[in-house]
């Protein structure tokens, strides 16, 4: 989803593809939610808004807030239990990493799932992703610079079109990106679809983070773009 664009999959898409994979092929439904878990959306994972459930999910960033490196593979119990076993049995999982584990970066998942809760940064998300959401549309219909605005939450996918409604060339999404940030504000050009500025701020961000955040963005897009349309 992230990496090609922001793209949100379509209504009931995930409900089928889950419902194939159980029903009818028996094959693991694995979610990766390294970008998406932890409230980025506006939910725990993601695929809650999809009501479905994984058989694998893969978290990392938002797990430990970004503070220290901690990935974690997460299995349901049925999963868990099929491997476990002594090493004779030939059953067990045996996998390791250095680092896996490491008590210092569990310690900050904890604590960042503690804040969360404490902080109900679930309801926060929500709460400012749809004012950001709103703002973000009213931008778009002030100016012939933008195509499309993509995500869910606080995580959004921004289109940068010409007057002709055709997505821009890569560069002019990197010189806006790029402008946006000499005014202090990040938004990345994508690497491959450069046309399309991904905003991810922080979940703890407020009203008033909202607007200034849309405000640089409209005077970055401005700035770039009618010298160039
Ligand atoms: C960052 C990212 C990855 C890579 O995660 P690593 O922990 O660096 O392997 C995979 N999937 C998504 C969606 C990501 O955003």
């Amino acid at each position: 989803m992230a990496s090609g664009g922001i793209v949100v999959p379509s209504y009931g898409y995930l409900t089928d593809v889950a419902q194939l994979a159980k029903k009818r092929t028996g094959a693991l439904l694995v979610m990766d939610e390294v970008t998406t878990g932890f409230g980025r959306t506006g939910k725990m994972f993601a695929f809650e808004h999809a009501g479905i459930e994984p058989d694998i999910i893969a978290v990392s960033k938002g797990l430990t807030s970004g503070y220290l490196p901690l990935g974690a593979v997460i299995a349901s119990d049925a999963l868990y239990d099929g491997f476990l076993g002594s090493n004779q049995s030939g059953r067990a999982f045996s996998n390791a990493y250095t680092y896996g584990g490491h008590p210092v970066s569990c310690a900050v998942a904890l604590a960042t799932l503690d804040v969360m809760e404490e902080e109900a940064i679930l309801d926060n998300v929500g709460a400012v992703g749809g004012h950001l959401y709103r703002k973000l549309c009213d931008l778009k219909d002030s100016t012939s610079s933008i195509g499309d605005i993509r995500g869910m939450g606080l995580l959004y996918g921004i289109e940068l079109v010409d007057r002709n409604g055709v997505p821009v060339p890569g560069e002019t999404g990197k010189a806006v990106s790029a402008a946006a940030l000499a005014d202090g504000l990040i938004v990345r050009a994508l690497g491959s679809m450069s046309h399309v500025l991904v905003l991810v701020p922080p979940l703890i961000l407020d009203i008033q983070g909202a607007d200034r955040i849309v405000a640089k963005l409209g005077a970055a897009i401005d700035r770039v773009m009618t010298s160039r349309n």
